[in-house]
């Protein structure tokens, strides 16, 4: 039987990548792992997932239904990192819109470490 690969691009299996970050079985060790594991949720349409990995402080920007649609209305291609630092991960997101046209969620996401978690606190977006 194949080995399913992550939805987050990586060369791991999906079961040994993000799948037990998802699942609340592991906690993500670093900023990257955690952006590969948020990408990984709006593929498996995750919004509980989404949220309590926000910084607490920031989760009042965020509302689930907002997450959920934005998750639900496009079809997830793949995922690109472009640049990673301790704290910052610049990314391209590819998806199919709802009219299936091709586009680019190209973000630049700030994380901070709470409390022995790593949590997204926020992104500025790039026009692609
Ligand atoms: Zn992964």
């Amino acid at each position: 039987m194949a080995i399913q690969r992550c939805f987050c691009g990586s060369a791991i299996s999906f079961d040994k990548c993000c799948q037990p970050i998802v699942l609340g079985l592991q906690k993500a060790t670093t900023a990257e792992a955690l952006m590969r594991s948020r990408y990984v949720a709006y593929v498996v349409q995750d919004a509980d997932y989404l949220i309590a990995t926000t910084a607490p402080s920031h989760r009042r920007y965020y509302a689930r239904e907002d997450i959920l649609s934005w998750a639900t209305q496009n079809q997830w291609q793949r995922l690109k990192i472009v640049n990673v630092t301790p704290t910052t991960v610049a990314f391209k997101a590819y998806y199919l819109d709802s009219d299936k046209q091709l586009q680019v969620h190209h973000e630049h996401s700030r994380f901070v470490f709470e409390n022995g978690e790593w949590f997204y606190l926020d992104g500025d977006y790039f026009e692609t």
